[in-house]
């Protein structure tokens, strides 16, 4: 009974709500990949063995799109039943829970999505392209974040072209069907960052930052028309931007980075240890130190720490994004990071996804994830929380969220646990707030002078669907000296102690920590 209560307790928890559709079964520890690529047409083959920790007598389920003819499926090598249905494959099994087993699949077939092969002006690539479940159009796979796993590639490929994967390369063999490169990630990751990268590709290794914590080798590879201007614009300080977010975070989570040019349909992703980026924006020079930053702290937040459950996403796009105004804020100073938010709050101004709240369980399509609640408001929720806490607590309870979660999984409830330990105060308040309310205030500000001072009133004026706001110590500057007003309700009123209040110049929040928008009404 008391553990029933406890559940029920749990499952209401905003904060470590799980509205996916589907949960991982079983828990896959390792994909063994063996992959051939064609020199001509676009039909791969593919023997995946996945080791499997069981935990119920239920099948074994894998996603895997139904354009692929299976040849083979075995458990612990014999012959094993299963079935299809749909995008899915069950096999079954007689283990008991906490067994392992191996399943080995055997399939071909050319992939309509999830691992693009084309021929292009620099010759023929083939890339991977997973997020958020499109690992299954090419991969057999349990294709969800929650549950990751260590991955090892043989991928055979005709000769003269340069394959990248996830980890380290261990070999490259000569067949006589071309070349075989192998690769072994011994860090767990998330299936949709599971990938391979195969094109003729110029390989420049950066020269390492003067390096104070966790180096690792960083190398760009892009198309060989393309690469020198990648190294000396938005690479030149791709060594130094991980070791500035190791000294942030905590040790960079790999053992090497490497940045390529693709097919990708993202601006960049940021599949582990090898970041995909556009080859059009990279070709046309669009391509930014700030996009670089943005991945490059996904690696972090995303990969070594990902989110158990897609609505989660700010966890890792709004960390991210984050991460990229920390970045502008060490290379520009407090003008970039202002810029970055102002540039973050206007785009949240905008769209219609305010309406909606960062966790939301009512947006079933993943695609529609990508917006700008769970990247640049996420974003605030961080730069807000900074303001709130004070850089120590902030960047301590980043640290030990880091350090308690990397290589596993995270839900926002793990934030607010690490932040409240690492500020000694109650934030429970404050991520409700931020993550399961839609919008952000709207303050109707009116001043006159009083006796003793100025009295200022602040009313909260936005949509009501969107609720009101909490906003402890306020900052307000009324000529050049800073007051605090806890905005704790929808209507305050406070008399301040201002010299010259007939005079008096007035600016809400001017160091900018919070998300909100101002309206000055008359008398000021
Ligand atoms: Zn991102």
């Amino acid at each position: 009974m008391i553990l029933a209560t406890l559940l029920a307790l749990a499952g209401q928890d905003p904060l470590a709500v799980r509205p996916d559709s589907v949960h991982p079964r079983h828990d896959a520890l390792h994909y063994d990949v063996a992959l051939r690529l064609p020199e001509t047409g676009t039909t791969i083959t593919a023997v995946v063995a996945i080791r499997w920790r069981l935990s119920s007598a239920e099948p074994i389920r894998v996603d895997l799109d139904t354009t692929f003819t299976i040849q083979a499926v075995s458990l612990d090598g014999a012959r094993a039943e299963w079935s299809r249905q749909g995008l899915q494959l069950y096999i079954e099994h007689r283990r008991a829970p906490g067994d392992t087993a191996v399943l080995v699949i055997s399939y071909s077939g050319s992939p309509a999505d999830g691992l693009v092969i084309r021929d292009g002006v620099t010759g023929r690539t083939y890339f991977a392209d997973n997020w958020p479940d499109r690992a299954r159009k090419w991969l057999a796979s349990q294709d969800h974040p929650a549950d990751k796993a260590t991955v090892s590639w043989r991928v055979t490929v005709p000769l003269g072209l340069t394959v990248v994967a996830n980890g380290t390369r261990t070999a490259v063999d000569t067949t006589e069907y071309g070349a075989s490169w192998s690769f072994e990630m011994p860090e767990p990751t998330p299936v949709h960052t599971m990938v391979v990268g195969v094109a003729r590709l110029a390989v420049t290794e950066l020269a390492p930052a003067t390096c104070t914590l966790h180096c690792v080798p960083v190398t760009v590879l892009g198309y060989p028309a393309d690469s020198a201007w990648a190294v000396e614009g938005p690479f030149r300080r791709a060594s130094e931007m991980v070791d500035f977010f190791s000294q942030k975070f905590g040790p960079f989570p790999y053992q090497e980075l490497r940045h390529v040019q693709t097919s990708t349909i993202f601006g960049g992703m940021e599949n582990s240890t090898a970041i995909f980026y556009d080859e059009r924006g990279w070709s046309a020079h669009r391509l930014s130190e700030g996009t670089v930053a943005h991945e490059t702290a996904h690696q972090w937040f995303g990969d070594a720490v990902s989110q158990s459950d897609w609505h989660h996403l700010w966890l890792s796009e709004g960390f991210a994004s984050y991460s990229g105004a920390l970045w502008a804020e060490h290379t520009r100073g407090g003008e970039g990071l202002r810029e970055t938010m102002q540039q973050a709050a206007r785009r949240i101004r905008q769209t219609p996804v305010r309406d909606r709240p960062i966790i939301d369980p009512d947006e079933s399509r993943l695609m529609s994830l990508l917006n700008a609640n769970n990247y640049q408001k996420g974003s605030w929720v961080l730069h807000s929380l900074r303001g709130l806490v004070g850089d120590t607590a902030f960047f301590a309870g980043i640290q030990a969220y880091y350090a308690a979660h990397r290589h596993g999984n995270a839900l926002s409830r793990d934030v607010v646990t690490a932040m409240e330990k690492a500020s000694g105060d109650s934030l429970d308040w404050y991520f409700r707030q931020a993550l399961t309310q839609p919008g952000y205030p709207i303050l109707e500000v009116t001043s006159r002078p009083v006796d003793g001072g100025l009295e200022v009133r602040l009313i909260q004026v936005q949509d009501s669907a969107w609720g009101s706001f909490r906003i402890p110590g306020l900052q307000i500057r009324i000529n050049g000296t800073l007051h605090r007003i806890d905005l704790d309700r929808r209507d305050v009123t406070r008399v301040l102690p201002v010299d010259r209040a007939d005079r008096a110049t007035l600016e809400v929040d001017p160091f900018g920590w919070w998300l909100l928008e101002v309206r000055m009404a008359g008398g000021r």
